[in-house]
């Protein structure tokens, strides 16, 4: 059993408003919370109330950025029961991404023991609406008060939680991507394949760029070549070319995302064949003249599958199964949320039931 002291928030918050929750707006009474220093190694783990906490001015993540996150949801059921996806893969992948960016591992069992806890006392905030969920966000970032170069000698770890509206409260719709071929994300060597702030950072200039001239997100292009396709916008990137479905291999700047995994095992299960390997962006294009490309669709947490629609690229703009959501995408998409949601059996064993409402 891990010793997880509890400090009880004095006034609990109201609720937010069922239809107004959108994303990442609103937080709960409480978070989880764990220190580490040289020498002490993880220590002190704890449930207090939401609230500010102090840094020094020289923390060193606030000049070199070294800090990781993770994101994942909880659920409620029509059974009552607060479930999660795949909580185990999230959090050895937050332990990948510590080690990409130096930062010591943490025990998972801790942090796992931590976020059940903190979901248990928490539990009012799930929502219940069909396509809503509680968003979970672990991070870790450096502590020491130095203005020098050099992985800090001390972090803190919080997960906090925010009840969030259904991603596709319009409807589950295509949209429409930009091919950039200005700016790049990552490149293997570097830390594109782990979960950290600056990868976001780094993406940012594209977006706007992208929303001024009317996309909805950028696909992005290998940052050597520009040819090969890596990811799209924040999520892994997949397309059904004459019933295969391909999405780029783990080449060391994509981040290896748990939804790519489950679609990847779930094609299989479904007799599917799929394969992880290269992909040009010309090849999309030529599948698409010859007929040949039959879906395009993004991976990742917050959507589950975001269908893409168009893809514009250098002038050219290609319409995919007629800008209309594909049945391979919203098969994917019903099951999944059906396995979240406690509509679906669990045959595959992802779903954590961690309290009872
Ligand atoms: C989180 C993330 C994804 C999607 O990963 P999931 O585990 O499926 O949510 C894809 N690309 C990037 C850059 C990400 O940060």
């Amino acid at each position: 059993m891990v010793d997880i002291a509890v400090t009880r928030a004095a006034t609990p918050k109201a609720l937010p408003e069922a239809d107004k929750l959108g994303f990442g707006q609103y937080f709960t009474d409480h978070m989880f919370e764990m220190g580490y220093q040289t020498g002490k190694g993880w220590h002190n783990p704890r449930i207090v109330p939401y609230d500010e906490f102090s840094l020094y001015p020289a923390a060193m993540v606030l000049h070199y950025g070294q800090a990781i996150f993770e994101g994942m949801k909880a659920f409620r059921t029509d059974a009552g029961e607060i479930t999660v996806f795949r909580p185990l893969d999230y959090l050895n992948r937050f332990n990948r991404s510590a080690d990409i960016l130096c930062i010591p591992n943490t025990d998972v069992d801790v942090v796992h023991a931590g976020l059940n806890k903190l979901l248990e006392i928490d539990k009012r905030w799930v929502p219940d609406k069909v396509g809503t969920a509680l968003y979970i966000r672990p991070f870790i970032f450096a502590t020491d008060p130095y203005v020098g170069v050099k992985s800090s000698d001390a972090y803190k770890l919080f997960i906090i939680l925010s009840p969030v509206g259904a991603y596709y409260a319009a409807g589950f719709n295509p949209v429409g991507i930009k091919v950039e071929d200005k700016y790049v994300r990552a490149v293997p060597g570097g830390i594109g394949e782990a979960k950290t702030p600056g990868n976001y950072a780094a993406s940012l200039r594209a977006q706007v760029e992208a929303k001024k001239e009317g996309y909805a997100q950028v696909l992005w292009l290998d940052g050597i070549e520009r040819k090969y396709v890596e990811e799209v916008g924040t999520m892994n990137i997949f397309f059904k070319i004459k019933g295969e479905l391909v999405t780029p291999a783990l080449n060391g700047s994509i981040l290896g995302g748990i939804t790519r995994r489950t679609v990847l095992e779930l094609a299989k299960d479904w007799g599917v064949k799929a394969t992880e390997r290269q992909i040009s962006i010309d090849e999309v294009f030529e599948a698409h003249a010859k007929g040949e490309l039959e879906e395009v669709f993004g991976s990742g947490t917050a959507a589950v599958i975001s269908p893409v629609g168009e893809l514009s690229w250098k002038g050219q703009k290609l319409v995919i199964n007629g800008n209309k959501t594909g049945p391979f995408s919203q098969k994917l998409f019903d099951y999944v949320t059906g396995l979240q949601y406690g509509k679906v059996a669990d045959k595959f064993g992802w779903v954590e039931k961690v309290a009872k409402v």
